[in-house]
């Protein structure tokens, strides 16, 4: 990426806004997207922190009025201090329609406990189906809220600019278009609000939901292994039907400290489509950063914590590479993903402002660039399926991934950082460095660790070969929307098979799982395939999934998940077996048809 030139940003505005607000704060480095739930009932919560409260940061410059006669969410109509239930939802998108014939609205999900996940698509005209845009040159955007229920201002913010673009004619979006709004994605976490979910959290005052979905699960690690309702709906009614160029979705900070109230990430994964992360990160993010400050008055950085609050220059890092974030998994698609993550220490009123502010600086970029978009996603494709048909020796899947920095450096306006008074005596040590902000502004450069390397690699097959008579794994490949076909009739190749030579599940639970890890050697054989054996050629759109989902040694993949531990452990005797995906190398003309 290309740092932004921060010399510029040192606001007196933020100095006066300074009213010091004095801090005890425990900094540690959290994963993306906030702080797990309390305990359920009938666990003893763990022990009271004290509340977070670094320096408050200066508000953003308000959205324009609402319409006069359109509603008003939750979030403007109690000052802020109230965020929307499920049903202040459904009435807010209610009003929209009776005011509205350029929104329709459709359902992404049932969620485990029986609520509905509503899907908006906007548009002038609005669309019946996809069918309908096959000859149109509009593009579709999908802005998605609320996925951690927790974290709940881009579930106001996109219900307020789904309202303006409805209600007010002068926002020119939609000639360029199609806007599909999932304000509420985790129904089931955003009506569990309590003041104490994400303690440190500043407002909304009356509380907001949790992060997990009505299964327990983070909907945020679901989706390579699409076990919840939500991302099954989300892959099938969304990416699957409506396939838009960009999804972004809405989080809420943890751990940092800093005076940006947004910060946003690009996709991650290196075993996608190199153009599509390029574009993100080094064209289309720097000129939404650039707008967001220019025309909205918005500050915000790339996404990270600091290395070390002792050393905060010693570098930013971002999260993790692996597709079962969702904003990872849709650059895995050949789509374009941004991660929004607003300042948790912003108050409310500032976050739902600042988000609303980026979507609408995001909508300025799309629709300034929908033909240069729409070829990006196009040739990632055509390039996909072009070296699935032949791969050569310089195709491969990247393993053992780690992150390295960027070129250049990165500005962060933070805080001087001190470390707290000792505990006192007798008091429990926390698990991590403890440094608090001070309220003295301080302006950090330093290296941006987000560059994610393979180092060692695979080759990529022409084609994985199944020879499972159960469909589960066929199943879930369909889930995700990869075409898988059957041989019609037995089928002798020469394949790579991968003996496995370890074999160790997590110690600990993760999502529900006993994650696996293994080793083992890559040999090639000669070997019957039956027929009704399933195969999953590289030539397709989803060629980099498909390699993510079954390569043996993915650390994301199905085998990691656990769908092939009934067939990689013999049942009786010892050790294991060899891994039941096969990989062949070479092209071949192969009889089979669709499975579905
Ligand atoms: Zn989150």
């Amino acid at each position: 990426m290309k740092p932004t030139p921060r010399a510029f940003r040192s606001p007196t505005a933020f100095a006066a806004a300074m009213i010091v607000a004095i801090l005890f704060i425990s900094a540690q480095v959290a994963p993306p997207g906030g702080a797990p739930n309390p305990p359920p009932a009938g666990q003893t919560p763990p022990p009271q922190r004290t509340p977070i409260k670094p320096p408050p940061v200066p508000p953003v410059p308000p959205p324009p009025p609402a319409p006069a006669s359109g509603p008003l969410t939750t979030a403007e109509s109690t000052n802020y201090a109230a965020t929307s239930t499920c049903a202040d939802v459904s009435a807010f998108i209610s009003d929209l329609q009776k005011l509205s014939p350029l929104v329709r609205v459709e359902s992404i999900a049932t969620t485990t406990e029986g609520r509905d996940v509503p899907l908006l698509v906007i548009g002038k005209p609005v669309p019946r189906d996809p069918l309908a845009l096959r000859y149109d040159k509009r593009i579709v955007v999908y802005f998605q809220a609320n996925i951690h229920a927790g974290e709940v201002e881009g579930k106001e913010a996109t219900l307020m600019l789904a309202r303006d673009i409805l209600l007010d004619p002068k926002l020119p979006y939609l000639d360029k278009i199609v806007l599909l709004v999932a304000p509420l994605f985790n129904a089931d976490g955003n009506d569990k609000m309590e003041p104490r979910n994400r303690m440190g959290q500043v407002g909304p005052e009356k509380g907001s939901g949790v992060r997990s979905n009505g299964q327990n699960l983070d909907l945020n690690r679901d989706a390579m292994k699409l076990e919840s309702p939500e991302m099954q709906g989300l892959v099938r009614n969304v990416l699957q039907r409506w396939d838009p160029v960009l999804l972004v979705d809405c989080h809420t900070t943890d751990g940092s400290f800093h005076q940006e109230p947004v910060t946003y990430s690009w996709p991650l994964c290196p075993n996608g489509d190199p153009a599509v992360i390029k574009y993100a990160r080094d064209k289309m993010l720097p000129a939404i950063d650039a707008t967001l400050e220019k025309k909205y008055g918005t500050l915000s950085v790339p996404y990270g914590d600091p290395m070390d609050f002792k050393d905060m220059e010693k570098g930013w890092r971002t999260f993790g590479h692996e597709p079962h974030y969702m904003t990872n998994y849709v650059g895995l698609r050949n789509r374009l993903s941004i991660l929004d993550e607003n300042y948790t220490y912003a108050d409310f009123k500032t976050r739902v402002h600042a988000n609303y502010h980026l979507l609408r600086a995001i909508l300025d970029y799309c629709a300034g660039s929908a033909a240069e978009l729409q070829k990006l996603v196009a040739d990632a494709d055509q390039r996909t399926v072009q070296s699935g048909l032949a791969p050569a020796e310089t195709d491969r899947f990247g393993l053992d991934i780690d992150v390295q920095p960027l070129p250049g450096k990165l500005t962060i306006l933070g805080y001087e950082m001190e470390p707290p008074p000792a505990p006192a005596e007798g008091a429990p040590a926390g698990p991590f460095p403890r440094m608090r902000p001070t309220d003295r502004p301080k302006t950090y450069t330093m290296p941006y660790y987000a560059d994610f390397v393979a180092k060692r690699s695979a080759r990529l097959p022409f084609a994985y070969l199944i020879p499972l008579a159960s469909t589960e794994v066929a199943d879930k490949l369909r889930q995700h929307g990869l075409a898988v076909e059957r041989l019609t009739g037995p089928a002798t190749l020469e394949v790579e098979a991968f003996r496995l030579k370890e074999i160790k599940g997590a110690e600990r639970l993760y999502q529900g799982h006993r994650t696996n890890t293994v080793k083992g050697e890559a040999a090639v054989e000669k070997r019957e395939f039956p027929k009704g054996t399933f195969l999953v050629r590289m030539a397709q759109p989803l060629g980099h999934l498909a390699a993510y989902l079954l390569e043996p040694e993915s650390d994301d993949g199905l085998l990691f998940w656990n769908f092939f531990d009934r067939d990689i452990v013999s049942q009786w005797g010892r050790g294991a077996q060899t891994y039941p995906v096969y990989k062949l190398m070479a092209p071949a003309n192969l009889a089979a048809a669709a499975f579905n």
